[in-house]
């Protein structure tokens, strides 16, 4: 029995303790609470668990391995390290997990458009994926200013079949997409459905981008517990709105003795304004319709963050990791932009494998910690993504 009482979570109102929740007009809380309870129902549908199930082995490969990385292990002198290979999942991260549930649940909602907005183009490119594939419109925001920086996603979003919607106003970035893709998700919310792309928003979506990914957590539990023989002593995960990192961490929740640690985007370093690091320097507050921890200005809009690794650029974090920190069962670390590319080039070089520069956090995390621990322990990372998307950019960086 686990010291901690998970359930249940979050209660009916949506809340994980004070946070989360439904912090949005009462109109909108109608139709969030219509796809709650059609989430309940068709979630426990057999055809829509078998379909579900079928797609993971299929269609993205899951089970995704674990890996021991042994040449790393060696080279730090510490703790065994393995590592959760989410980076081979078609499309390359976790993010096709909860984008199929979505795409699923809104062709078994009978939706006819599902609607998102995406800053660096991973999430648009994970949904526009799932969407051709269950057969369902498909409508990405995206601002004008990312659209010119991200080439590579724009172009698969475009040959995936996608809407791709430019957004001028305001600065044209991330923020702006969002109010652009709300306005047009508000002109007909009974037949359209918002996708939101990490375990934020208002409830139900963190609960079910969380109940999506979970899947994560569950195979690597198994698999650990099938080559060592025990639970790892620390499992970690990079955390920009919380996805991979609550994927993961679920199903280890109730195992006391296992150490969850989710690491932040230190940017240039917590002592500086170019950061990311909600958890370590934020306070609890208000963002995107839930109750969480969020970095505001003085004047209580959110502060202009920053990270290399732009899927972890967020002023604020999911509910249930805000509730997991004040509960003291996950601890969040950081990591700087620095420490990242060390990591990035490291793991590449010891073992052949380029990860993505969010997932790079938290091996930057692992490489700090496993010289401190003895070769008898182990620590458990989910490679959130490949890094392909971000090659020719640390090439660039490091003049390669
Ligand atoms: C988007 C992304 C993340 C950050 O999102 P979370 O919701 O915090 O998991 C992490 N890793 C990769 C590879 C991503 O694409």
């Amino acid at each position: 029995m686990s010291k901690f009482d998970f359930s249940p979570m979050p209660d009916a109102n949506g809340y994980f303790g004070e946070y989360g929740g439904q912090q949005i007009p009462p109109e909108l809380k109608a139709v969030m609470d219509e796809i709650n309870q059609a989430y309940e129902e068709i979630r426990q549908m057999p055809e829509f668990k078998q379909e579900l199930a079928d797609l993971f082995a299929d269609y993205v490969g899951r089970p995704s391995p674990i890996f021991y990385a042994r040449r790393l292990s060696e080279k730090l002198g510490g703790a065994r390290i393995y590592l959760k290979r989410e980076d081979l999942n078609h499309t390359g991260a976790h993010k096709i997990n909860h984008c199929l549930g979505e795409a699923l649940l809104a062709k078994y909602m009978g939706k006819t458009k599902v609607i998102a907005e995406t800053g660096a183009g991973q999430h648009g490119v994970a949904l526009a994926t799932a969407c051709a594939l269950v057969g369902i419109p498909c409508e990405i925001h995206m601002g004008q200013v990312d659209i010119e920086k991200e080439h590579p996603n724009v172009v698969k979003m475009k040959i995936l079949g996608c809407d791709l919607i430019p957004v001028t106003r305001g600065t044209a970035t991330l923020k702006d997409a969002v109010d652009s893709a709300f306005d047009e998700y508000l002109k007909d919310p009974q037949n359209f459905i918002y996708a939101i792309g990490s375990v934020v928003g208002p409830h139900p979506f963190p609960k079910m981008v969380r109940d999506f990914q979970s899947i994560i957590g569950t195979e690597a539990r198994r698999q650990f517990q099938e080559r060592e023989g025990k639970l790892p002593d620390y499992v970690t995960a990079c955390v920009g709105g919380g996805s991979n990192a609550m994927g993961m961490f679920t199903a280890f929740l109730e195992d006391d003795n296992v150490g969850l640690v989710g690491v932040e985007p230190a940017g240039l370093g917590l002592d500086t304004q170019k950061h990311s690091a909600t958890m370590s320097l934020g306070h609890p507050g208000e963002l995107h319709g839930m109750k969480c921890y969020v970095l505001e200005q003085a004047d209580g809009t959110p502060m202009p963050v920053h990270s290399i690794a732009s899927g972890l650029d967020y002023p604020g974090v999911g509910p249930q990791h805000s509730y997991l920190k004040d509960l003291g069962r996950v601890q969040y670390a950081s990591a700087t932009d620095q420490e990242c590319l060390d990591a990035f080039m490291t793991l590449s070089r010891v073992e052949g494998i380029i990860p993505a520069l969010e997932s790079s956090h938290a091996v930057a995390w692992a490489m700090r910690t496993a010289p401190t621990l003895s070769r008898d322990q182990t620590i458990l990372i989910n490679l959130s993504g490949r890094g392909d998307k971000d090659s020719d950019y640390v090439a660039e960086k490091l003049g390669l």
